[in-house]
């Protein structure tokens, strides 16, 4: 648990976060695979620990 995911376009100010890896990663190919532009994911760390 704690997972925590954050992608950003680098072409445009899309970007999206959640906790959910496939939520969050359909989004993005999605986008990535309407507009071409590059995509950056990274898993960060909570701030809070349940
Ligand atoms: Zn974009």
């Amino acid at each position: 648990m704690g997972e925590r995911y954050h992608m950003v376009c680098h072409d445009c100010p899309e970007e999206a976060m959640g906790n959910d890896w496939e939520t969050v990663s359909a989004r993005m190919q999605r986008h990535e695979a309407e507009t071409g532009h590059r995509i950056t994911i990274a898993n960060v760390a909570p701030l809070q620990v349940k």
